[in-house]
Parts: C-alpha cells; structure tokens; sequence
C-alpha cells in the first residue's frame, strides 16, 4: 500500500510513496527545507494513497500479450523468459 505526506500549510503532497519510511523520510526533509525543521501549525499528515493504475494496467497488458503470442505462434513464454536468459 503507497503512502504519500500532505502538508496542509503549504497545501501541497508527495510524490507516492512505497513504504512509511520514505514517507516519513519526505516529510522530514520537507520540515526541514520548507518549515526550518518545525511541524506546520496547520499540521501535516502521512496517509494511505490509492495505488496507481498504472502497475495492474501493465501486468495485465503484458499477460494478454503473451496469451495472444502463444495463440499465434505456439511459443510459450517460458520459452521466451530462457531465450532472454530470464529462466
Ligand atoms: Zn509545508
């Protein structure tokens, strides 16, 4: 689950985040440069984000692919992972 840090005085948020650590990590350096290393007044926060589409749009896209290549050529993509030296 992607985390992203919100800093409600600058109305302003992160870029995504992998885990909390990196979010606290952001959030951290944003005090430092943007609020002398103090917490806002009007507060900032570390929130759960939606995760992009973007990831299950391309696994899904790339699993089609391969469907469709096997149906047309009869080579299975395990075949192709050992010729790219992925198996
Ligand atoms: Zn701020």
């Amino acid at each position: 689950m992607p985390y992203r840090y919100h800093c409600h005085a600058c109305h302003t948020e992160s870029e995504l985040c992998s885990w909390p650590g990196q979010a606290r990590a952001v959030r951290r350096e944003h005090r430092r440069i943007a609020h002398g290393g103090m917490r806002p007044a009007a507060g900032d926060r570390i929130a759960h984000a939606t995760p992009s589409v973007r990831g299950p749009a391309w696994t899904a896209g790339v699993l089609l692919a391969l469907i469709v290549l096997r149906e047309l050529t009869g080579i299975e993509p395990a075949d192709i992972a050992r010729a790219l030296g992925l198996l």
